[in-house]
Protein backbone atom coordinates (compact mmCIF):
# COMPACT_ATOMS: atom_id res chain seq x y z
CA UNK A 1 0.00 0.00 0.00
CA UNK A 2 1.00 3.19 -1.06
CA UNK A 3 0.38 6.43 1.45
CA UNK A 4 3.30 9.36 1.40
CA UNK A 5 3.72 12.57 2.78
CA UNK A 6 2.11 14.72 0.39
CA UNK A 7 4.72 17.23 -1.97
CA UNK A 8 3.85 20.62 -3.14
CA UNK A 9 1.53 20.28 -6.19
CA UNK A 10 -1.00 17.73 -3.90
CA UNK A 11 -3.08 20.83 -3.93
CA UNK A 12 -6.92 21.28 -4.42
CA UNK A 13 -7.99 24.72 -5.46
CA UNK A 14 -5.52 25.90 -2.80
CA UNK A 15 -5.78 23.46 -0.33
CA UNK A 16 -3.15 21.56 0.50
CA UNK A 17 -3.02 17.99 1.84
CA UNK A 18 -1.05 15.91 4.34
CA UNK A 19 -0.76 12.42 2.74
CA UNK A 20 -1.03 11.11 -0.75
CA UNK A 21 -1.85 7.51 -1.34
CA UNK A 22 -2.24 5.79 -4.90
CA UNK A 23 -4.11 2.46 -4.95
CA UNK A 24 -3.74 0.07 -7.92
CA UNK A 25 -6.43 -2.00 -6.63
CA UNK A 26 -9.70 -2.04 -5.54
CA UNK A 27 -8.84 -3.91 -2.50
CA UNK A 28 -6.03 -1.99 -1.42
CA UNK A 29 -8.24 1.19 -2.15
CA UNK A 30 -10.95 -0.49 0.24
CA UNK A 31 -7.92 -0.75 2.93
CA UNK A 32 -6.75 2.96 2.19
CA UNK A 33 -10.35 4.68 2.86
CA UNK A 34 -10.54 2.12 5.97
CA UNK A 35 -7.55 3.82 7.16
CA UNK A 36 -8.33 6.95 6.43
CA UNK A 37 -12.17 6.46 8.16
CA UNK A 38 -10.22 5.54 11.47
CA UNK A 39 -8.16 8.16 11.45
CA UNK A 40 -11.42 10.68 10.29
CA UNK A 41 -9.26 11.69 7.51
CA UNK A 42 -10.84 14.13 4.89
CA UNK A 43 -10.08 12.66 1.06
CA UNK A 44 -10.59 14.12 -1.97
CA UNK A 45 -10.03 11.98 -4.93
CA UNK A 46 -8.04 13.10 -8.01
CA UNK A 47 -7.83 11.58 -11.37
CA UNK A 48 -6.12 13.37 -14.20
CA UNK A 49 -6.55 16.36 -11.78
CA UNK A 50 -8.22 18.09 -14.83
CA UNK A 51 -11.15 19.35 -12.65
CA UNK A 52 -10.02 19.32 -9.52
CA UNK A 53 -10.82 23.33 -9.30
CA UNK A 54 -15.08 22.70 -10.21
CA UNK A 55 -16.88 23.55 -7.47
CA UNK A 56 -16.04 25.00 -4.21
CA UNK A 57 -12.78 24.40 -2.33
CA UNK A 58 -12.69 21.10 0.31
CA UNK A 59 -13.66 22.57 3.65
CA UNK A 60 -10.48 20.44 4.79
CA UNK A 61 -8.17 17.99 3.35
CA UNK A 62 -5.72 15.43 4.82
CA UNK A 63 -5.75 12.83 2.40
CA UNK A 64 -5.19 12.80 -1.75
CA UNK A 65 -6.11 9.69 -3.45
CA UNK A 66 -4.88 9.48 -6.90
CA UNK A 67 -6.26 6.83 -9.01
CA UNK A 68 -3.21 6.79 -11.80
CA UNK A 69 -2.34 3.55 -11.01
CA UNK A 70 -5.65 2.22 -11.06
CA UNK A 71 -5.74 2.46 -15.11
CA UNK A 72 -6.12 -0.23 -17.73
CA UNK A 73 -9.11 -2.16 -19.53
CA UNK A 74 -10.39 -4.92 -17.24
CA UNK A 75 -12.41 -6.55 -19.99
CA UNK A 76 -13.87 -5.91 -23.66
CA UNK A 77 -16.65 -8.35 -24.13
CA UNK A 78 -16.73 -7.18 -28.20
CA UNK A 79 -19.61 -9.51 -28.88
CA UNK A 80 -21.63 -7.76 -26.13
CA UNK A 81 -20.39 -4.35 -27.16
CA UNK A 82 -19.39 -3.79 -23.33
CA UNK A 83 -16.09 -3.13 -21.87
CA UNK A 84 -15.13 -2.55 -18.01
CA UNK A 85 -11.82 0.04 -17.47
CA UNK A 86 -10.60 1.28 -14.20
CA UNK A 87 -11.17 4.71 -13.19
CA UNK A 88 -7.66 5.85 -13.34
CA UNK A 89 -7.27 5.16 -17.23
CA UNK A 90 -7.19 8.50 -19.17
CA UNK A 91 -10.54 8.56 -21.80
CA UNK A 92 -7.65 9.52 -24.31
CA UNK A 93 -5.49 5.88 -23.78
CA UNK A 94 -8.71 3.75 -24.76
CA UNK A 95 -9.00 1.83 -28.00
CA UNK A 96 -11.16 -0.88 -28.85
CA UNK A 97 -10.79 -0.85 -32.47
CA UNK A 98 -14.14 -1.11 -34.41
CA UNK A 99 -16.08 -0.07 -31.17
CA UNK A 100 -15.74 3.02 -28.75
CA UNK A 101 -16.83 4.28 -25.70
CA UNK A 102 -18.68 7.27 -27.40
CA UNK A 103 -17.82 9.86 -23.96
CA UNK A 104 -16.18 12.99 -24.86
CA UNK A 105 -14.05 14.46 -22.11
CA UNK A 106 -13.40 18.80 -23.04
CA UNK A 107 -10.36 18.57 -21.01
CA UNK A 108 -7.41 16.26 -22.62
CA UNK A 109 -5.70 14.62 -19.57
CA UNK A 110 -9.05 13.30 -18.15
CA UNK A 111 -9.87 9.89 -16.23
CA UNK A 112 -12.96 7.56 -17.02
CA UNK A 113 -13.57 8.37 -13.12
CA UNK A 114 -12.80 11.85 -13.54
CA UNK A 115 -15.32 12.34 -16.31
CA UNK A 116 -18.08 9.99 -14.81
CA UNK A 117 -17.93 12.32 -11.28
CA UNK A 118 -17.87 15.67 -12.92
CA UNK A 119 -20.54 14.65 -15.14
CA UNK A 120 -19.18 16.22 -17.91
CA UNK A 121 -19.90 14.53 -21.66
CA UNK A 122 -19.29 16.42 -24.81
CA UNK A 123 -20.95 16.76 -28.31
CA UNK A 124 -21.99 13.47 -29.14
CA UNK A 125 -24.33 12.85 -25.87
CA UNK A 126 -27.05 14.19 -27.95
CA UNK A 127 -27.03 10.55 -29.91
CA UNK A 128 -25.11 8.40 -27.47
CA UNK A 129 -26.37 9.68 -24.44
CA UNK A 130 -24.42 11.48 -21.22
CA UNK A 131 -21.68 9.66 -19.17
CA UNK A 132 -24.46 8.33 -16.69
CA UNK A 133 -26.45 6.93 -19.67
CA UNK A 134 -23.41 4.81 -20.96
CA UNK A 135 -22.43 3.43 -17.88
CA UNK A 136 -24.05 -0.05 -17.17
CA UNK A 137 -22.21 -0.87 -13.66
CA UNK A 138 -20.23 0.69 -11.17
CA UNK A 139 -17.93 -0.87 -8.44
CA UNK A 140 -17.15 2.36 -5.73
CA UNK A 141 -14.95 2.14 -2.38
CA UNK A 142 -17.50 4.13 -0.01
CA UNK A 143 -16.07 6.31 2.56
CA UNK A 144 -15.18 3.87 5.32
CA UNK A 145 -13.92 1.22 2.95
CA UNK A 146 -16.54 -0.70 2.08
CA UNK A 147 -16.98 -2.06 -1.49
CA UNK A 148 -19.78 -1.66 -3.17
CA UNK A 149 -21.32 -3.29 -6.47
CA UNK A 150 -23.98 -2.32 -9.09
CA UNK A 151 -25.19 -2.54 -12.17
CA UNK A 152 -23.57 -5.57 -14.47
CA UNK A 153 -22.29 -5.91 -17.19
CA UNK A 154 -25.48 -6.75 -19.62
CA UNK A 155 -27.59 -3.31 -20.68
CA UNK A 156 -30.55 -4.51 -19.45
CA UNK A 157 -30.12 -5.00 -15.91
CA UNK A 158 -32.30 -4.10 -13.03
CA UNK A 159 -31.39 -5.03 -9.82
CA UNK A 160 -30.04 -3.37 -6.77
CA UNK A 161 -28.95 0.45 -6.06
CA UNK A 162 -28.13 2.16 -9.12
CA UNK A 163 -24.66 3.59 -8.51
CA UNK A 164 -23.73 5.14 -11.62
CA UNK A 165 -26.72 7.56 -11.61
CA UNK A 166 -25.57 8.63 -8.27
CA UNK A 167 -21.78 8.86 -8.86
CA UNK A 168 -22.45 10.62 -12.16
CA UNK A 169 -21.91 14.23 -11.10
CA UNK A 170 -21.07 13.68 -7.45
CA UNK A 171 -17.50 15.58 -7.60
CA UNK A 172 -16.34 13.14 -5.51
CA UNK A 173 -18.14 13.55 -2.61
CA UNK A 174 -20.24 10.18 -2.30
CA UNK A 175 -16.74 7.59 -2.69
CA UNK A 176 -14.13 6.31 -4.97
CA UNK A 177 -14.91 4.93 -8.53
CA UNK A 178 -12.64 1.79 -9.25
CA UNK A 179 -14.18 0.71 -11.88
CA UNK A 180 -17.04 1.46 -14.56
CA UNK A 181 -18.85 -1.07 -16.98
CA UNK A 182 -19.97 0.68 -20.16
CA UNK A 183 -21.76 0.14 -23.10
CA UNK A 184 -20.00 0.20 -26.44
CA UNK A 185 -21.19 1.60 -29.73
CA UNK A 186 -19.69 0.38 -33.27
CA UNK A 187 -17.15 3.38 -34.54
CA UNK A 188 -19.09 4.53 -37.44
CA UNK A 189 -18.02 3.97 -41.26
CA UNK A 190 -18.05 7.82 -42.01
CA UNK A 191 -19.00 10.52 -40.81
CA UNK A 192 -18.98 14.45 -41.98
CA UNK A 193 -19.60 18.00 -40.27
CA UNK A 194 -21.67 20.59 -41.48
CA UNK A 195 -20.90 24.55 -40.57
CA UNK A 196 -23.30 26.87 -40.96
CA UNK A 197 -23.21 30.63 -39.23
CA UNK A 198 -25.85 33.10 -38.32
CA UNK A 199 -26.71 36.22 -36.09
CA UNK A 200 -27.98 35.71 -32.63
CA UNK A 201 -31.75 36.87 -33.31
CA UNK A 202 -31.73 33.80 -36.54
CA UNK A 203 -30.39 31.26 -34.91
CA UNK A 204 -33.26 29.68 -33.31
CA UNK A 205 -34.81 29.03 -37.06
CA UNK A 206 -31.46 27.66 -38.31
CA UNK A 207 -31.59 25.08 -34.83
CA UNK A 208 -35.37 24.33 -36.09
CA UNK A 209 -34.38 24.01 -39.73
CA UNK A 210 -32.15 21.27 -39.10
CA UNK A 211 -34.39 19.34 -36.08
CA UNK A 212 -36.85 19.51 -39.55
CA UNK A 213 -34.10 17.92 -41.42
CA UNK A 214 -34.92 14.94 -39.47
CA UNK A 215 -30.67 14.03 -40.41
CA UNK A 216 -30.38 12.36 -36.97
CA UNK A 217 -27.09 13.69 -36.03
CA UNK A 218 -24.47 12.88 -33.79
CA UNK A 219 -23.89 16.55 -32.36
CA UNK A 220 -25.27 19.83 -32.70
CA UNK A 221 -22.32 22.15 -31.37
CA UNK A 222 -23.24 26.36 -31.28
CA UNK A 223 -19.84 28.45 -30.90
CA UNK A 224 -20.51 32.38 -30.06
CA UNK A 225 -16.98 34.29 -29.66
CA UNK A 226 -17.92 37.63 -27.44
CA UNK A 227 -20.65 39.30 -30.01
CA UNK A 228 -20.21 37.94 -32.88
CA UNK A 229 -23.02 35.75 -34.91
CA UNK A 230 -23.13 31.85 -33.91
CA UNK A 231 -21.14 29.20 -35.59
CA UNK A 232 -23.64 25.72 -35.90
CA UNK A 233 -21.63 23.12 -36.73
CA UNK A 234 -23.80 19.71 -36.95
CA UNK A 235 -22.15 16.05 -37.23
CA UNK A 236 -23.89 13.11 -38.89
CA UNK A 237 -22.50 9.28 -38.78
CA UNK A 238 -23.18 6.44 -40.62
CA UNK A 239 -22.49 4.70 -44.31
CA UNK A 240 -20.81 6.43 -46.49
CA UNK A 241 -24.24 7.34 -48.99
CA UNK A 242 -26.59 8.12 -46.15
CA UNK A 243 -23.94 10.96 -44.73
CA UNK A 244 -23.43 12.34 -48.07
CA UNK A 245 -27.14 12.52 -48.23
CA UNK A 246 -27.76 13.76 -44.84
CA UNK A 247 -24.00 16.23 -45.40
CA UNK A 248 -25.91 17.47 -48.67
CA UNK A 249 -29.17 18.71 -47.07
CA UNK A 250 -27.91 19.78 -43.73
CA UNK A 251 -25.64 22.20 -46.58
CA UNK A 252 -28.68 23.62 -47.91
CA UNK A 253 -30.84 24.26 -44.75
CA UNK A 254 -27.18 25.72 -43.12
CA UNK A 255 -26.48 27.44 -46.34
CA UNK A 256 -22.94 26.00 -45.29
CA UNK A 257 -20.70 23.37 -46.02
CA UNK A 258 -18.79 20.30 -44.70
CA UNK A 259 -15.30 20.26 -43.46
CA UNK A 260 -13.34 19.06 -40.87
CA UNK A 261 -14.57 19.43 -37.02
CA UNK A 262 -13.51 23.07 -36.17
CA UNK A 263 -11.16 23.40 -33.28
CA UNK A 264 -13.82 24.44 -30.73
CA UNK A 265 -15.11 21.52 -31.19
CA UNK A 266 -15.95 19.96 -27.63
CA UNK A 267 -14.07 22.00 -25.72
CA UNK A 268 -14.57 24.53 -23.20
CA UNK A 269 -14.54 28.54 -23.60
CA UNK A 270 -12.72 29.60 -20.76
CA UNK A 271 -8.35 30.10 -20.41
CA UNK A 272 -7.11 28.02 -17.38
CA UNK A 273 -8.06 31.06 -14.55
CA UNK A 274 -11.14 31.97 -16.02
CA UNK A 275 -14.68 31.90 -14.64
CA UNK A 276 -17.01 28.94 -16.33
CA UNK A 277 -20.52 28.58 -16.21
CA UNK A 278 -22.41 26.11 -17.53
CA UNK A 279 -25.93 26.60 -18.63
CA UNK A 280 -28.80 24.37 -19.43
CA UNK A 281 -32.01 25.15 -21.07
CA UNK A 282 -35.12 23.42 -22.82
CA UNK A 283 -34.37 22.80 -26.17
CA UNK A 284 -36.87 25.38 -27.66
CA UNK A 285 -35.80 28.13 -25.08
CA UNK A 286 -31.76 27.88 -26.44
CA UNK A 287 -32.08 31.15 -29.05
CA UNK A 288 -33.28 33.28 -26.01
CA UNK A 289 -30.87 32.34 -23.58
CA UNK A 290 -28.29 32.98 -26.59
CA UNK A 291 -29.47 36.41 -26.61
CA UNK A 292 -29.59 37.52 -22.97
CA UNK A 293 -25.84 36.99 -22.91
CA UNK A 294 -24.99 38.73 -26.35
CA UNK A 295 -21.16 39.63 -24.78
CA UNK A 296 -20.89 36.67 -23.49
CA UNK A 297 -18.31 33.83 -25.05
CA UNK A 298 -20.59 30.70 -25.10
CA UNK A 299 -20.41 27.01 -27.11
CA UNK A 300 -21.65 23.99 -26.20
CA UNK A 301 -24.74 21.43 -27.18
CA UNK A 302 -27.53 22.60 -28.47
CA UNK A 303 -28.60 19.22 -29.37
CA UNK A 304 -28.71 18.31 -25.37
CA UNK A 305 -29.19 21.79 -24.29
CA UNK A 306 -25.95 21.79 -22.19
CA UNK A 307 -23.99 25.54 -22.84
CA UNK A 308 -20.67 26.47 -21.73
CA UNK A 309 -19.69 29.98 -21.33
CA UNK A 310 -16.82 31.99 -20.54
CA UNK A 311 -18.16 35.13 -18.30
CA UNK A 312 -15.36 37.58 -18.05
CA UNK A 313 -16.36 41.10 -17.27
CA UNK A 314 -18.95 42.86 -14.93
CA UNK A 315 -18.76 38.88 -13.53
CA UNK A 316 -21.70 38.81 -10.72
CA UNK A 317 -23.76 40.62 -12.50
CA UNK A 318 -23.36 38.41 -15.48
CA UNK A 319 -23.77 35.43 -13.74
CA UNK A 320 -26.95 37.17 -12.53
CA UNK A 321 -27.96 38.01 -15.41
CA UNK A 322 -27.53 34.33 -16.90
CA UNK A 323 -29.06 32.41 -14.16
CA UNK A 324 -32.41 34.76 -14.48
CA UNK A 325 -32.29 33.91 -18.32
CA UNK A 326 -31.68 29.41 -17.50
CA UNK A 327 -34.49 29.99 -15.14
CA UNK A 328 -37.02 31.42 -17.56
CA UNK A 329 -35.85 28.72 -20.24
CA UNK A 330 -36.12 26.14 -17.52
CA UNK A 331 -32.65 25.01 -16.55
CA UNK A 332 -29.67 26.17 -14.37
CA UNK A 333 -26.83 28.12 -14.62
CA UNK A 334 -23.89 26.34 -12.31
CA UNK A 335 -20.65 28.36 -11.80
CA UNK A 336 -17.94 25.19 -12.88
CA UNK A 337 -14.76 27.09 -11.75
CA UNK A 338 -13.58 30.47 -11.06
CA UNK A 339 -10.79 32.07 -9.20
CA UNK A 340 -11.05 32.37 -5.18
CA UNK A 341 -12.21 36.02 -5.57
CA UNK A 342 -14.91 35.49 -7.20
CA UNK A 343 -15.93 32.50 -5.87
CA UNK A 344 -16.08 34.37 -2.77
CA UNK A 345 -18.64 36.96 -4.51
CA UNK A 346 -21.08 34.35 -5.98
CA UNK A 347 -23.56 32.04 -5.44
CA UNK A 348 -21.68 28.73 -7.53
CA UNK A 349 -24.82 26.29 -7.85
CA UNK A 350 -27.39 28.87 -7.56
CA UNK A 351 -31.17 27.18 -6.29
CA UNK A 352 -31.55 23.65 -6.47
CA UNK A 353 -34.74 21.81 -5.93
CA UNK A 354 -33.06 18.57 -4.83
CA UNK A 355 -31.39 19.54 -2.27
CA UNK A 356 -33.18 17.58 0.58
CA UNK A 357 -32.65 14.32 -1.44
CA UNK A 358 -28.85 15.15 -2.14
CA UNK A 359 -28.40 16.12 1.38
CA UNK A 360 -29.80 12.57 2.76
CA UNK A 361 -27.78 10.63 0.14
CA UNK A 362 -24.94 12.00 1.55
CA UNK A 363 -25.48 11.37 4.73
CA UNK A 364 -26.31 7.79 3.77
CA UNK A 365 -22.91 7.13 1.66
CA UNK A 366 -20.66 9.73 3.81
CA UNK A 367 -22.35 10.45 7.45
CA UNK A 368 -18.93 11.65 8.54
CA UNK A 369 -18.68 14.01 5.09
CA UNK A 370 -15.17 13.68 4.93
CA UNK A 371 -15.00 13.27 0.98
CA UNK A 372 -14.59 16.63 -0.74
CA UNK A 373 -16.66 18.34 2.31
CA UNK A 374 -18.11 21.58 0.98
CA UNK A 375 -17.55 20.65 -2.33
CA UNK A 376 -20.35 19.81 -4.06
CA UNK A 377 -24.16 22.12 -4.05
CA UNK A 378 -25.19 23.30 -0.78
CA UNK A 379 -22.43 22.72 1.32
CA UNK A 380 -22.06 18.85 0.53
C1 LIG B 1 -25.05 13.94 -2.39
C2 LIG B 1 -25.46 13.66 -3.79
C3 LIG B 1 -26.70 13.12 -4.02
C4 LIG B 1 -27.10 12.84 -5.33
N1 LIG B 1 -28.31 12.30 -5.50
C5 LIG B 1 -28.73 11.98 -6.73
C6 LIG B 1 -29.98 11.36 -6.91
O1 LIG B 1 -30.73 11.12 -5.98
N2 LIG B 1 -30.35 11.04 -8.17
C7 LIG B 1 -29.56 11.31 -9.23
O2 LIG B 1 -29.92 10.98 -10.37
N3 LIG B 1 -28.36 11.91 -9.09
C8 LIG B 1 -27.92 12.24 -7.87
N4 LIG B 1 -26.70 12.81 -7.71
C9 LIG B 1 -25.85 13.03 -8.87
C10 LIG B 1 -25.92 14.43 -9.43
O3 LIG B 1 -26.72 15.34 -8.78
C11 LIG B 1 -26.39 14.43 -10.89
O4 LIG B 1 -26.07 13.25 -11.52
C12 LIG B 1 -25.66 15.51 -11.60
O5 LIG B 1 -25.95 16.77 -11.07
C13 LIG B 1 -26.00 15.53 -13.04
O6 LIG B 1 -24.94 16.19 -13.67
P1 LIG B 1 -24.76 16.18 -15.19
O7 LIG B 1 -23.53 16.93 -15.50
O8 LIG B 1 -24.89 14.81 -15.71
O9 LIG B 1 -25.98 17.11 -15.65
P2 LIG B 1 -26.54 17.20 -17.08
O10 LIG B 1 -26.83 15.85 -17.57
O11 LIG B 1 -25.65 18.08 -17.85
O12 LIG B 1 -27.90 17.84 -16.87
C14 LIG B 1 -28.06 19.20 -16.62
C15 LIG B 1 -29.54 19.49 -16.62
O13 LIG B 1 -30.12 19.25 -17.91
C16 LIG B 1 -31.16 18.34 -17.81
N5 LIG B 1 -31.08 17.40 -18.93
C17 LIG B 1 -29.97 16.85 -19.48
N6 LIG B 1 -30.26 16.05 -20.50
C18 LIG B 1 -31.57 16.07 -20.61
C19 LIG B 1 -32.48 15.42 -21.48
N7 LIG B 1 -32.08 14.58 -22.43
N8 LIG B 1 -33.78 15.66 -21.31
C20 LIG B 1 -34.21 16.50 -20.36
N9 LIG B 1 -33.40 17.15 -19.51
C21 LIG B 1 -32.10 16.93 -19.62
C22 LIG B 1 -30.93 17.64 -16.49
O14 LIG B 1 -32.13 17.21 -15.91
C23 LIG B 1 -30.29 18.68 -15.63
O15 LIG B 1 -31.23 19.52 -15.03
C24 LIG B 1 -26.27 13.10 -6.43
C25 LIG B 1 -25.04 13.64 -6.18
C26 LIG B 1 -24.62 13.91 -4.87
C27 LIG B 1 -23.27 14.48 -4.62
Amino acid sequence: MRWQPAVDGDVVAGRPARFVAAPATTEEASRILRAAAEQDLAVVIRGGGTKLEWGMPPRRLDLIVDTHRLSGVVEHAAGDLITVVRAGTPLGDLDFGTQQLALDSPLPGATVGGAVAAGTSGPRRLHYGAARDLIIGMTVVRPDGTVARSGGKVVKNVAGYDLGKLFAGSYGTLGLITECAFRLHPVPPERAVVLGEAPVAEVGALLAAVRAEQVVPSAVEVDRTGSGPVTVAVLVEGTAAGVRDRAARLEKCLSGATGDLPPWWGTLPWPPDGVGVKLTAALSKLPSLLAAAPEVTIRGSAGAGVLYAHVSSDIPATIARLRTATTRAGGHAVVLTAPEPVRQRVDMWGPVPALDLMRRVKDRFDPGHRFAPGRFVGGI
